[in-house]
């Protein structure tokens, strides 16, 4: 978990790869959804061009669908997912369910000024429709009004590791996996 820009995405790769376990976007899925056109893509672009979160009922049914899949049995990481309340307690239930159940929740900490910076640096690079400063300035309020206060939940029950998102790619990703180790 953790604000948009603080490199979630990038990081999710290195430690999926690490620990052999499928990487799980919810963004990735979108974008995917998009660009193939289908129902969930086209219904998904609207909010994502403004900055939104996806319906929840939407987008708790595609993480559902996804980990029903053979690659997620033995784990998985969950990269953007859960982001609102209704989020968490439905992922709860799935996995509850399935008898499986959350290892561990990384928060990647940086500071709000360093972030906007760095996605209007993606939005040049990538080329992303929801990388404008307007957008990204309302992901970011969204962000800290549904899901900063839900990370609360996961420290309740003694999962969160906070990693310090600022630094070298590298130098973060040795933080995650020596947090997780440890
Ligand atoms: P970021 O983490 O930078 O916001 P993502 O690629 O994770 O970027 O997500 C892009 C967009 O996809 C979000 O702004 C949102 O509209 C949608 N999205 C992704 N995950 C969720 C989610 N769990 N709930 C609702 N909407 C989501």
């Amino acid at each position: 978990m953790g604000p948009p820009g603080a490199g979630k995405g990038t990081q999710a790769k290195f430690i999926a790869e690490k620990f052999s376990i499928p990487h799980i976007s919810t963004g990735d899925i979108f974008r995917e959804n998009l660009k193939k056109e289908t129902a969930i893509g086209l219904e998904a672009k609207a909010f994502m061009d403004r900055g939104e979160y996806v319906p929840d009922d939407v987008t708790n049914r595609i993480v559902a669908d996804r980990l029903t899949w053979p690659d997620a049995v033995g784990g998985f990481l969950l990269d953007g997912y859960p982001r609102t309340l209704d989020q968490v307690n439905f992922l709860d239930q799935v996995l509850a369910d399935k008898d499986q159940k959350i290892d561990r929740v990384i928060e990647l900490v940086a500071d709000i000024n360093t972030l906007v910076q760095r996605l209007l640096n993606r939005a040049q690079e990538q080329n992303r429709a929801d990388d404008t400063k307007e957008v990204i300035t309302k992901r970011l309020e969204v962000y800290l009004a549904e899901t900063a206060p839900i990370i609360e939940n996961y420290k309740a029950k003694n999962l969160v590791i906070q990693v310090d998102g600022l630094g070298e790619i590298n130098t973060v990703t040795r933080r995650i996996i020596t947090a997780l180790e440890g």
